[in-house]
């Protein structure tokens, strides 16, 4: 097993796209990291750049002490799992399993063992002599992973693997996947654009924007202090509020006289965006303690909670997460307090975290 360290990773395409602008990262080995981003911020291309499908223009990668720049893609001992899961049609699971190390040339019984315990790690036990067109999509992946599994590489590289399966199958298999890393404790690369994916799976999370790499950390680091504005609006559903505030007299004061507690070391005194999540928020009744005016534009009931969209003065379309209990009518007058921890404040002309 091995970590995987990129350095000044930079890729433009004969085409002229830069894809990749510059990017660092350092993958500990045994490590499940995230890459997260929107669509086009070089996700994709860093991945093929590790896998040794595409070449960099320039930068170096590392699995373990290899420099694996002039290696191809077969010699880096990597496996990779795609969203599409290219399985060959004509061959049942089982043989669909050797067929790696069958390539190899690994002598029948050590195929057998190993397509046996990866049929058993990816309970694959009933789908063994079945053609891949009698497997569900769920199925076909679960396929996928197992013959990435049986060639026992020194990391995964993963690309949207679960993109094309359906809400229930998706969440089953991101836990067959996180329980199946554990176990293995191999490293493990996995893209996604879905940041609920990237949070509830990632060991740590490397949110890329443009071809550079924004943030990385643990969910709870990106979750809890955003390190640029841009990553602020990515991490949440809803996202971050973010309201331009001013130090006065020395708390943070938004529009409207909404009253935050600023954070330590915070030098400026203006042109500051604070980023205040949704449940640090409170909708109270009118004229409760600390609270300011403010009305209630809509509210969505998902059952176990309220997201409130509320206005007050002049701060439009703020979001709110509220216990299932409490509830406000459309256009009710209200109170907004801030009763969350201090929030992280950004420069609002460098967009990045100054506090
Ligand atoms: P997605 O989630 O949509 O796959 P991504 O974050 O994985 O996006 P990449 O696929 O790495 O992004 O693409 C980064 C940029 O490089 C995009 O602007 C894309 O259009 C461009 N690009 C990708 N492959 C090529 C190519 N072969 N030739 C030219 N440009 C390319």
């Amino acid at each position: 097993m091995a970590g995987i360290e990129v350095t000044s990773l930079h890729k433009r395409y004969p085409d002229g796209t830069v894809a990749v602008e510059h990017v660092d990262l350092s993958i500990a080995d045994g490590e499940l990291f995230v890459m997260l981003g929107p669509s086009g911020c070089g996700k994709t291309t860093t991945l093929r750049a590790m896998a040794g499908l595409e070449r960099q223009t320039s930068g170096d990668i590392r699995i373990g002490p290899t420099l694996v720049n002039d290696l191809p893609p077969a010699e880096r001992d990597i496996a990779m799992v795609f969203q599409f899961y290219a399985l060959y049609p004509h061959l049942k699971t089982r043989d669909n399993l050797a067929f790696p190390l069958r390539a190899e040339g690994l002598p029948e019984r050590e195929v057998q063992q190993r397509v046996d315990e990866a049929a058993r790690m990816m309970q694959l036990g009933p789908l063994m002599d079945r053609k891949p067109q009698r497997l569900s999509g769920g199925e076909q992946q679960r396929v996928a992973l197992a013959r990435a599994l049986v060639r026992r590489p020194h990391a995964f590289l993963m690309d949207e693997p679960l993109t094309n399966l359906d809400a229930e199958v998706r969440s089953e298999t991101r836990t067959e996947i996180k329980h199946l890393q554990a176990e293995l404790g191999t490293t493990m690369v996995y893209v996604t654009h879905d940041q609920v994916e990237a949070m509830s799976l990632g060991h740590r999370i490397a949110i890329l924007n443009k071809g550079r790499v924004e943030q990385v950390g643990t969910p709870l680091e990106v979750y809890d202090r955003p390190a640029s504005l841009f990553c602020a609006a990515f991490i949440g559903s809803p996202p971050m509020n973010l309201i331009e505030v001013e130090v006065v007299d020395g708390s943070l004061r938004g529009p409207g006289g909404l009253v935050l507690t600023p954070p330590a070391g915070l030098s400026r005194q203006r042109d500051l965006v604070a980023g205040v999540r949704p449940e640090a928020l409170e909708v109270t009744a009118p004229g409760a303690e600390s609270s300011v005016p403010a009305r209630v534009v809509s509210a969505e009931g998902l059952g176990d909670e309220i997201i409130y969209v509320v206005d007050h003065g002049g701060e439009r379309d703020l979001r709110v997460r509220m216990p299932p209990t409490v509830r406000f009518a459309p256009d009710a007058l209200v109170g907004l307090r801030h009763s969350g921890a201090t929030p992280p404040v950004y420069d609002l002309t460098t967009e990045e975290l100054v506090a």
